[in-house]
């Protein structure tokens, strides 16, 4: 099996709900860049530097692309260190940043150690599943759109109340659809396409199929 796991997807994809399975399945540690710069915001012995920064790009000063390499390519290295695979997902929104990336892993001698799966949506399936997906505001779990969602029920994983989310209205929608859309991860698939390291699995199936496809690659 690879050590690092990139999934890309549209919006809406499951590429966050597929990342938690193989979580549970294979024990990979799930690198998460909002969770790095969370704890970094929350650690008052965090380093200094960084916490400036931080707070420069929370006021909407700055966009710390090397903050974020940093933060993340030292959890990275921590997990592979012990024997770890990582997954990442959602954390590479431009070429620039799979550049990054890429480089990161081949200093590591890790290039041959990469496998990058996009789990394909159509723009239309994406918007229709954000318009009517749930959250829980506890524990981060996302119930999907499906039948079961017109029901009320309470989060499967911690019994929190779900809700939809506030940014999870048409407009905000449709913008993220914009930025983070087909059109826009196109160029990125191309990089790993390329590279021949890109892998495609079906996420218009529902998520047992499309899990079940995931796993068969990485096997
Ligand atoms: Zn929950």
């Amino acid at each position: 099996m690879k050590k690092i796991i990139i999934l890309m997807g549209v919006p809406g994809s499951g590429k966050g709900t597929q990342a938690r399975k193989l979580v549970q399945k294979f024990g990979f540690a799930h690198i998460s860049t909002g969770d790095l710069l969370r704890a970094l915001d929350a650690d008052p012995n965090g380093d200094k530097e960084d916490k400036t920064k931080l707070a420069e790009m929370k006021a909407g000063r700055l966009v710390a692309d090397d903050l974020i390499y940093k933060l993340a390519f030292a959890e990275i290295k921590k997990n592979l260190d012990i024997g770890k695979s990582v997954i990442l997902d959602g954390a590479i929104r431009t070429v620039e940043q799979a550049k990054k990336y890429e480089e990161f892993f081949v200093s590591l001698n890790l290039g041959h150690e990469i496998i990058v799966i996009e789990i394909k949506l159509s723009d239309e399936t994406s918007y229709n599943r954000l318009t009517k997906r749930k959250v829980c505001p506890a524990c981060g779990f996302i119930l999907p759109f499906s039948k079961e969602n017109d029901l009320k029920i309470d989060c499967p994983e911690c019994g929190e109340k779900l809700i939809v989310r506030k940014d999870d209205n048409p407009e905000t929608i449709e913008k993220r659809i914009r930025e983070q859309g087909n059109i826009a991860i196109e160029p990125i698939l191309d990089y790993y396409r390329e590279k021949g390291e890109l892998f495609t699995v079906d996420g218009e199936e529902d998520i047992d199929n499309v899990d079940e496809e995931v796993v068969k690659l990485l096997l």
